[in-house]
């Protein structure tokens, strides 16, 4: 809809413009920034693409807003008009369209329809891109940063899908704290190696609106942010090739025990992690103020973009602890809410609700295996 809208749009300006002699219209030269600034930063999907300046129109080179949206771009020089495909990884196609103004001794073009083409580079001004994307964007006023990121709203997710969520915290043998969070290193490849036999694909929350692609959808969720999650956990789904979502306690981050920034970009970078939030500071939300409460979410939300450059738009409730008022400003803040043990989640029902299946120690094989089944 919005793809259709932008072409209809871009073309009318195309047909406005050429119908009439007009002469080279007047397009701010963008800044092509290669390296990130210390007061900021554009990113894209985690991609840094350029450093922020609160310029009046920001563009963003195609090819690697491409590669950050996982999309192939597709230059067509033409001798009146240049056109720009950009086609994202399920073939969804959205093309923009510029007419050439040619400049003798140079090879810069002008551009109308919002984009630039500079002989070797096109460029295309982020509302176009927020548009035709339907990216989410996040600006960071304290950081100087604008983060853009695609995920799923709640409405997009195909309804009735039968979508165990699974929970888990520390992997590891080493039981600093209360045992039955920590799940042994072989539980978990017995689990990896369960789910994979039985045809079970791993989905991330991204992933959900192809939930009804996959026979067997799971989710993986692993809660705080525990230091062996990338000790113990990272090498285990990079052998086994399977996606989990950590929910990240941000006020603990780098601490003892706890995963540090460098860990979570690491994690991040691989393709296999999702870092989502799990407030600032581990408090029952039902005791906050509502002011608390905020802080607690938006505070939270930020330092996750901070570190990977993405938006995180699940949130997990600590405890599971909730009550109306808390769900509704979780609501404000994030398209999903996790709550800790239940059924096996449906999609379609209140995606703020979401029940997981509490994998202990103690879970044998048996029990995890009609876990995911029930
Ligand atoms: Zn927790």
């Amino acid at each position: 809809m919005k793809k259709n809208n932008l072409i209809a749009v871009l073309g009318i300006a195309v047909l406005l413009l050429s119908g009439c002699s007009v002469s080279r219209p007047e397009v701010a030269q963008p800044v092509y920034d290669t390296a990130p600034a210390e007061s900021g930063g554009l990113y894209v999907n985690g991609k840094y693409l350029k450093s922020y300046t609160a310029e009046e129109t920001i563009y963003l080179r195609m090819d690697e807003f491409a590669e950050a949206m996982d999309s192939s771009l597709d230059v067509q020089p033409g001798i009146e008009e240049h056109e720009c495909f950009l086609t994202d990884s399920i073939g969804n196609t959205t093309a923009y369209t510029t007419k050439t103004v040619e400049e003798s001794g140079s090879s810069a073009l002008g551009a109308i329809g919002g984009g630039l083409y500079d002989g070797s580079y096109w460029y295309q001004p982020e509302e176009d891109l927020l548009s035709g994307f339907d990216l989410h964007r996040l600006e960071d006023e304290e950081a100087n940063c604008i983060y853009y990121t695609s995920y799923p709203e709640a409405e997009e997710i195909p309804e009735g899908v039968e979508l165990p969520v699974m929970m888990y915290h520390a992997v590891s043998d080493n039981c600093w704290g209360i045992e039955e969070l920590f799940v042994s290193p072989s539980s978990l490849r017995e689990q990896l190696e369960g789910l994979q036999r039985n045809g079970y694909t791993t989905l991330w929350f991204e992933d959900l609106p192809y939930a009804n692609r996959v026979e067997k959808p799971v989710v993986l969720t692993f809660d705080d942010g525990y230091e062996d999650n990338y000790t113990e956990l990272f090498p285990i789904i990079q052998e086994y090739n399977v996606k989990v979502t950590i929910f990240l306690i941000t006020g603990s981050i780098g601490t003892e025990n706890y995963l540090n920034e460098d860990q979570i970009r690491e994690m991040a970078a691989s393709g296999l992690v999702s870092f989502q939030s799990h407030t600032v500071s581990h408090s029952r939300l039902t005791g906050l103020s509502a002011g608390e409460l905020e802080e607690e979410l938006w505070n939270a939300k930020l330092e996750v973009a901070r570190i990977t450059g993405k938006e995180p738009f699940v949130f997990c409730y600590p405890y599971g602890s909730s009550n109306n008022a808390v769900v509704e400003a979780v609501g404000q803040y994030y398209e999903f809410g996790l709550l800790m043990s239940g059924d096996t989640y449906v999609t379609g029902e209140d995606p703020l609700r979401i029940n997981r299946k509490y994998v202990a120690r103690s879970t044998d094989i048996e029990s995890f295996g009609s876990m995911v089944s029930s």
